[in-house]
């Protein structure tokens, strides 16, 4: 691949990562390695051996963010590269009681650099669980973005590039805020770069440990989602939802907004 092509697909990289349903993937890979973390499966002994020794580096790091409920063991596997399907998917199971089952992280895409920024943007998915659940999924999609930019600087950097490129106003702001969990998937490609987008600025503005009190708030209070007010402006938030972590003021995600319209 030329380099600038490289360089242009790695930019990309976490729009074309998301959630999917169920496949046969995962068993249906012929070789399997058990490492710490889980086990890892895939077609070559080379790609299998690299992403298990990127999720031992990964795992402990995402799980020190996220400080998920439940550790269940990593299931990941390497997949041949197909250009219709996406360059990273966390696979759920939904079942009607206990919601979202992990199945398993695919992996299509080559290169060690490539592989850990996306490895570690399933990761968040992986572990997104329970008071996770109360963000829109464009948060936990750019938290999982901004996630992956922290353990992986050199293509976190190209993106956040990428991403001071683009000026979403406050009403496609309010839109991707909106977006039902499970809907994602049905966004024609605009729509889910700007869903990308959004959750990535909000999740930047408010910060991981900040979203993460609002969430545990949430769920001992038995609340629905964040309130989308909350996610606009931090300061409407009362300071009984900030009782979990320690943060420092966010801007108002409006007065951003508005400036950018103006730039438009
Ligand atoms: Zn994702």
């Amino acid at each position: 691949m030329p380099a600038n092509h490289r360089i242009i697909t790695i930019a990309r990289l976490a729009l074309l990562a998301c959630t999917g349903c169920i496949s046969n993937e995962f068993d249906e890979a012929p070789l399997a390695m058990a490492c710490e973390v889980g086990v890892v499966r895939g077609h070559t002994r080379a790609d299998v051996e690299e992403v298990a020794r990127l999720a031992g580096q990964l795992d402990p790091a995402v799980k020190e963010i996220v400080r998920p409920r439940q550790t269940p063991p990593l299931r990941i596997v390497v997949v041949p590269q197909h250009p219709s399907r996406p360059d990273a998917t966390t696979m759920f199971e939904m079942r009607p009681n206990t919601g979202a089952i992990r199945q398993f992280i695919a992996i299509r895409i080559d290169g060690s650099g490539p592989r850990r920024f996306l490895l570690a943007h399933e990761l968040v998915h992986w572990y997104a669980d329970w008071a996770w659940d109360h963000l829109p999924i464009a948060v936990e999609e750019g938290m999982a973005d901004l996630v992956a930019a922290q353990l992986s600087p050199e293509l976190g950097a190209l993106r956040r590039v990428m991403l001071m490129h683009h000026k979403p106003t406050v009403p496609d702001i309010r839109r991707m805020l909106e977006v039902e969990r499970g809907t994602e998937r049905g966004l024609d490609w605009r729509s889910r770069e700007m869903l990308y987008l959004v959750g990535r600025q909000v999740a930047e503005r408010i910060g991981i440990d900040r979203l993460r009190s609002w969430c545990l708030t949430a769920e001992a209070t038995g609340s629905g989602h964040i309130p989308l007010e909350w996610l606009l402006d931090p300061s409407a938030a009362p300071a009984s939802a900030e009782r979990h972590a320690q943060h420092q003021d966010a801007p108002r995600f409006e007065d951003a907004g508005a400036k950018r319209e103006r730039n438009l």
